[in-house]
Order: structure tokens, then C-alpha cells, then sequence
């Protein structure tokens, strides 16, 4: 069972956690049949002084159960962030949103540095990898019209529309606001 991400409700939809276990989670010790391969960065708060951030000791972060994320123990012992912490919008305000966003959700692998999301002073949640194709099926193309930005993606619109692939060369991500349910794109080419 997964913990509930507010931010990232599928990480085993968008493959960032494994489910071929029983592996030892390297944070609490426990047994685990589900583990994190997304990614994870230095913390930069934390690191300034070292100047080494994102020198991360990835060995032992092996096997770390989606526990030890929700509930922030992987990122204190770690001294990591799970988030490249690039955003498209406003940053939230909310400090425990914040924290929610860089220490306690999975983040997610893309071509290019993973950007995302914010809207109505929140951060939307990744719904993951999808083409046009897949928008369409979704329903979603007048909406991803309206929202798309080709400032933030640099490509126009109608390359989005011929020239995108779910887990393709060229991939969209796509996020939804929790408050407005407004959806958004970015596009993530190789
Ligand atoms: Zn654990
Ligand atoms: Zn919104």
C-alpha cells in the first residue's frame, strides 16, 4: 500500500517507485515490497555551507519505502529533496507546502531538468507522462489550448499537437490545480 501523495497520486503510474520487493529500506530498516527510483538532490538549505550540494550518497539511498518519503524521516536523514525545485508559476507561500512539495513527495524523470507546476498558490499535482493522443482521450484539448504556455516550453502549440508522445522523444507532462482543476502541459523534449 502507498501512502496518499497529494502532489503525485500515481508514482507507480509515472514508474517512480518499484514494486518487485521484499527489499530492506535503508532509512527505517523495515521490509518493503514497493521502492523509490525517482530522483533525489541535496538539499540546498542544508548544503550551502559544504558546497557540495547535489553530491548525494546514492548508495544508500537503495531501497527506500514510499513511508519514509510521506513522512519526511528519508529527507532529514538524508539531507535531500525529492523536487529539482523548478517551478512554472508563483511559488506557494505555505511553508508546510513547501516542505510537502521538496521533502515528503516523489519526484519525478524527464528529459530536460523536471519542471513544475503551481496554480491558485499551491503546487498542482503530476498526473505524469502523456502525448497528444492521450489528451485528446482525456478530453482535455481545448483546455490544454487555453493553458498552454509557449513561453515556458519554447515549442508553438501546434508542434504539441503533431509532434508529442506519451513516454516519447518528445513527452508532455501533465499536471491539474487541486483547487480549480485547471490542467497544464509542459513539454519535455530528448
Ligand atoms: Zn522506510
Ligand atoms: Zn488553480
Amino acid at each position: 500500500m502507498l501512502p496518499n501523495f497529494k502532489y503525485h497520486p500515481d508514482p507507480l503510474g509515472t514508474e517512480m517507485f518499484r514494486q518487485d520487493g521484499p527489499k530492506t529500506c535503508c532509512c527505517c530498516g523495515r521490509q518493503t515490497d514497493i521502492w523509490y527510483d525517482g530522483p533525489y538532490y541535496g538539499d540546498r538549505n542544508l548544503n550551502d555551507d559544504t558546497g557540495d550540494d547535489d553530491e548525494m550518497p546514492y548508495e544508500k539511498m537503495d531501497f527506500l519505502c514510499p513511508g519514509c518519503i510521506a513522512d519526511g524521516s528519508a529527507a532529514r536523514k538524508y539531507q535531500c529533496m525529492f523536487q529539482a525545485d523548478e517551478l512554472v508559476g508563483e511559488k506557494p507561500e505555505d511553508a508546510d507546502k513547501q516542505d510537502e512539495w521538496l521533502h515528503r513527495t516523489p519526484g519525478y524523470y524527464c528529459w530536460q531538468e523536471p519542471l513544475w507546476y503551481t496554480h491558485c498558490g499551491d503546487y498542482c499535482e503530476l498526473l505524469g507522462s502523456v502525448g497528444w493522443k492521450e489528451i485528446e482521450e482525456m478530453g482535455l484539448e481545448d483546455e490544454i489550448a487555453d493553458t498552454y504556455d509557449e513561453n515556458v516550453n519554447g515549442f508553438e502549440f501546434s508542434f504539441v499537437r503533431e509532434g508529442t508522445y506519451q513516454h516519447g522523444h518528445v513527452q508532455c507532462f501533465l499536471f491539474r490545480c487541486r483547487h480549480c482543476g485547471r490542467h497544464f502541459i509542459t513539454v519535455d523534449p530528448d
